[in-house]
């Protein structure tokens, strides 16, 4: 079956973009008594890093399937997909459209600074509505196609049926280094928002149950919607992924489906005081740099679900670090929304000098 799994991604259009693997650190143990290891995607390459290089790989192997010579995609202003879209339109010379939530800064910082260096063509929508992005990217879209390019159009956070493809790889990655290393992990945690990521791992672990293996558990840490809206749209988009794969038959169980919505906080890119006490821990033990929009919140839930002795003492668990490296220097964090909110107790230090 994994065989199969393999002739089946090796077949799908790809495009090399991210450095892989990324390594599989060993962390030190978590108050429960389980082992933390961490698989750095914050170290995948392509303009600092992220989740998003794993499914532009296939995104982009589509767009040169389809002869595309631009590529167009949407995000929230401080958005990490956005940089990399840019960032793969550079390594591949394709121009690349970026619609951006918010009003253009007087300077731009963070994952726009990085964008914008690598050539990306920002367009603001003038606000956060999702009406006013689509507007704002059909608009942009039809203006190009108009002037007679072949555009590409990349949603939100890459969550296609084929950019989650990106993560059925990413979790044959995993499996291939838990077996170098020894590891059985119990689990595997990420922060998940548009669920491309979460969708991928589901449909790789499904692949891997067919085989009569045990797998680890997948906990999606969402940062912007409930489980309820999150659950249903992960499944479809996992089912739909494997069929992409010409893997129809293998069935994502509901039960595997495990969306931890308790981290979310006053809203998407609020910071929280579990995530920045996440942020904290993390950075001063294995100096992991975390982001206040996502990865915080996602270790945030690894560590709640350590509290509440989620795992055993001996276990091992995979902390999946998605990247957002660029929104850490964004002034006050990546709250854009939110400047004045308490920073990290490193910036207050910093700042008692
Ligand atoms: C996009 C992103 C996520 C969430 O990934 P999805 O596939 O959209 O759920 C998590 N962490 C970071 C840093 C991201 O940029």
């Amino acid at each position: 079956m994994l065989d199969h799994l393999e002739h089946a991604l090796s077949r799908q259009p790809r495009v090399r973009l991210a450095t892989l693997p990324t390594p599989l650190e060993r962390g030190p143990l978590l108050p429960g008594g389980a082992r933390l290891h961490v698989k750095r995607d914050d170290l995948s390459g392509l303009g600092l890093g992220g989740n998003k290089a794993r499914k532009l790989e296939f995104l982009c192997g589509a767009a040169r399937a389809a002869e595309s010579d631009t590529l167009i995609t949407v995000g929230a202003a401080q958005s990490n997909h956005a940089r990399m879209t840019a960032a793969a339109g550079a390594v591949l010379g394709l121009e690349t459209h970026l619609v951006l939530g918010g009003e253009a800064p007087r300077v731009p910082s963070g994952n726009q600074l990085i964008s914008r260096l690598v050539g990306g063509r920002l367009h603001f929508a003038g606000g956060d509505d999702w009406s006013l992005l689509e507007q704002e990217l059909n608009t942009v879209a039809a203006t190009l196609e108009g002037s007679g390019r072949r555009v590409y159009r990349i949603p939100m956070g890459g969550s296609t049926t084929v950019g989650a493809i990106g993560f059925v790889a990413g979790w044959i990655e995993l499996m291939c280094q838990c077996r170098e290393q020894g590891l059985r992990p119990s689990a595997v945690v990420h922060a998940s928002s548009t669920g491309g990521t979460h969708a991928g791992l589901l449909a790789g672990r499904a692949v891997t149950r067919m085989t009569g293996v045990d797998a680890p558990a997948i906990i999606a840490v969402s940062v912007v919607k409930s489980a309820g809206d999150l659950v249903e749209n992960t499944i479809a988009l996992a089912q739909g992924c494997l069929r992409e794969l010409g893997l129809s038959d293998v069935c994502i169980e509901r039960e595997a489906v495990e969306v931890d919505s308790t981290q979310i906080g006053p809203g998407y890119a609020v910071p929280t005081p579990a995530g920045d006490a996440a942020i904290d821990w993390a950075a001063r033990r294995g100096a992991w740099v975390l982001d206040r929009t996502y990865a915080g919140k996602g270790f945030a839930g690894l560590l709640d679900a350590d509290r509440q002795g989620r795992f055993g003492d001996g276990d091992d668990v995979v902390f999946w670090h998605t990247g957002g490296t660029p929104a850490v220097f964004v002034l006050g964090g990546n709250a854009a929304s939110q400047p004045e909110t308490t920073p990290v107790s490193l910036i207050h230090e910093t700042k008692r000098g």
